[in-house]
């Protein structure tokens, strides 16, 4: 996996936040098991808890096209700081990561980032295993 391909796509992605509210842009790319990238960005709405975060806007976009098997996201917010997925978005890694250690890079610009496993991020996650009698 190229982790400067994923960049530059969750970069690409972040351009085409809708953030008329916060002004926060948010892009995301996501590594899916087809071998391919699928991007997102944050969208906002007036109702501010219909506001879809870019990681989970990537990552709808790879299960609609059939996917189920995360391999890798990138996620780079509209700061000067790193932007690490909200805990919605950790959980919603969880559901589709093909396993614990796969790479969450936590992206301040193209040359710096944090690479971290999703059990990093979201150590004892709830998952689908939990829900087995
Ligand atoms: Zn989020």
């Amino acid at each position: 996996m190229d982790i400067e391909v994923l960049i530059d796509e969750a970069i690409k992605a972040r351009e085409k936040a809708y953030v008329p509210y916060s002004n926060f842009k948010v892009g995301a790319a996501a590594l899916f098991e087809d071998g391919k990238i699928y991007s997102g960005c944050n969208i906002e709405n007036a109702s501010f808890g219909a506001t879809n975060c870019a990681e989970r806007t990537a990552i709808f976009n790879a299960v609609a096209k059939g996917n189920r098997v995360l391999k890798a996201i990138a996620v780079i917010g509209d700061t000067n700081n790193f932007t690490a997925p909200c805990g919605i978005c950790r959980q919603v890694i969880a559901e589709f990561a093909e396993n614990p250690e796969i790479k969450v890079i936590i992206v301040k610009n193209h040359k710096e980032y944090i690479v971290k496993t999703l059990d990093e991020i979201l150590p004892g996650s709830f998952t689908k295993k939990d829900l087995e009698v």
